[in-house]
């Protein structure tokens, strides 16, 4: 039995890895010794049977060494965020540049849309000439000139997590908490930043749908990435609704716009002051959640974030004027409200499936060749709690030029919201469901 094959075998009785087997497999994935076959069956007994906290953690650094590593300490304090997404979340496109407003440095490196989520990276380029394939050097120069930075991934990141991640993705084995936080700490960690603030969803529209799962998934990322020396703290929120009222992409942009002029919607303003508090905590920039809420609350209020954002915009060579005319991002060709079919109380919406409608739209890919169409989305008008009367929009679609729904489309997109009688308890997930 070759050494390999004992450690699938180790695993698949129930047995714990030693770091060096770890690494081995780490290694053997980047180099190509290991085969595909091998390496799935070792993903699958690893989904069936867990890894404890200091395997997971070994797991982590291995892929994490698989690449490069970035050291920022050249720029100081550098702060992160990861959310593990859901629908309508753009807290990045927010954070990002509030923080760098306030002087401390936000650089990330995000992801397209995965499954029912959208991806912040293809809002980003939905603002005419964005763009976020940018090196290193490039990252380096935004954090120095603009204070943050927001790229995609580069290859040179993490390798072993791309083909993983391709393995985990035909074999089953994408649901597995000690899988899922070693490939996005992987990554996370390989670029340098000296705090993170995770936001684990839950909910129906969350990969996490379950509170106790998301509890699992967040207490991993945050004390593997404390294991590192880094600061960490977390966040598990609510997603049994969308974040916001825009789903899409160029629609998104413009209601992070309106946030950045203090306009934006209460739950977005929420999710950005809580994780943007604890990353001014962990700066040292304000030494109380209240006072650190009050700045950020300020440099939303009086242009600052918004102005950091535009001149991120011109440094990633975008259109910075879309900050003062939004009506100059990609924009529907028509608009089709969804009506109530009765009066009553929104008791519920399936939000994974909204998420889901939103790429049948065209807002995400379903093959990973598709094109993403940026001025289609949905303006959701109703959430749950509210009161609707029969006829009412729940929500308005709007259609991209290259937007074609289905006949059934539209049924299935009303069927998402559930309507009950006026007065009616509705339960919903409180906006902070926990800490980690
Ligand atoms: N995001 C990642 O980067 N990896 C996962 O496994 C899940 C979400």
């Amino acid at each position: 039995m070759s050494l390999f094959v004992r450690t699938i075998v180790k695993k698949r009785d129930g047995g714990t890895l030693s770091e060096g087997e770890i690494a081995d497999f780490v290694a053997g994935v980047t180099s190509g010794a290991i085969t595909d076959e091998q390496a799935a069956a070792l993903l699958m007994a690893i989904c069936c049977r867990g890894m404890s906290t200091a395997e997971t953690a070994a797991l982590t650094f291995a892929m994490m060494r698989s690449g490069d590593t970035w050291d920022l300490t050249r720029h100081g304090f550098v702060a992160d965020k990861h959310s593990t997404g859901g629908v309508g979340d753009k807290a990045t496109l927010v954070l990002a540049p509030l923080l760098a407003s306030l002087g401390v440095k936000a650089g990330m490196m995000s992801g397209r849309g995965l499954g029912h989520t959208g991806g912040t990276l293809d809002k980003l380029e939905a603002i005419p000439g964005f763009r976020t394939a940018l090196p290193k050097p490039d990252f380096d120069r935004l954090l120095e000139t603009v204070g943050c930075a927001l790229i995609g991934q580069t290859d040179s990141i993490a390798p072993a997590d791309r083909r993983l991640y391709a393995l985990r993705d035909v074999t089953g084995t994408v649901e597995s908490i000690p899988l899922i936080t070693a490939s996005i700490l992987s990554k996370k960690l390989a670029t340098g930043a000296h705090a993170v603030v995770f936001d684990v969803k839950t909910g129906n529209g969350a990969f996490m749908a379950d509170p106790a799962d998301a509890r699992t998934l967040g207490s991993a990322l945050v004390e593997t990435t404390r294991a590192t020396g880094r600061k960490a703290t977390g966040y598990i929120t609510a997603m049994d609704r969308p974040l916001g009222r825009a789903v899409g992409n160029a629609n998104e942009v413009e209601e992070s716009i309106l946030m950045l002029r203090g306009e934006g919607p209460a739950d977005l303003r929420e999710n950005t002051l809580l994780l943007g508090a604890d990353l001014l905590l962990a700066a040292g920039v304000e030494t109380s959640a209240k006072d650190a809420r009050r700045r950020l609350n300020a440099a939303l209020s009086d242009g600052r974030a918004l102005e950091t954002f535009a001149r991120l915009i011109a440094a990633q060579h975008g259109d910075a004027s879309v900050c003062d005319d939004p009506k100059r991002l990609p924009q529907p060709v028509a608009h089709r409200a969804v009506p109530a079919p009765a009066a009553g109380v929104v008791a519920r919406i399936a939000t994974r499936e909204v998420g889901m409608l939103a790429i049948e739209l065209g807002c995400g890919r379903s093959k990973k060749d598709d094109v993403v169409d940026p001025a289609s989305g949905f303006r959701i008008e109703k959430k749950p709690g509210d009161a609707v009367s029969s006829g009412e929009p729940l929500l308005v679609v709007e259609l991209g030029p290259s937007a074609k729904p289905n006949a059934t489309f539209y049924d299935r997109l009303a069927a998402c919201f559930e309507i009950a009688p006026a007065g009616t308890k509705v339960e919903t997930l409180p906006f902070v469901v926990g800490t980690l």
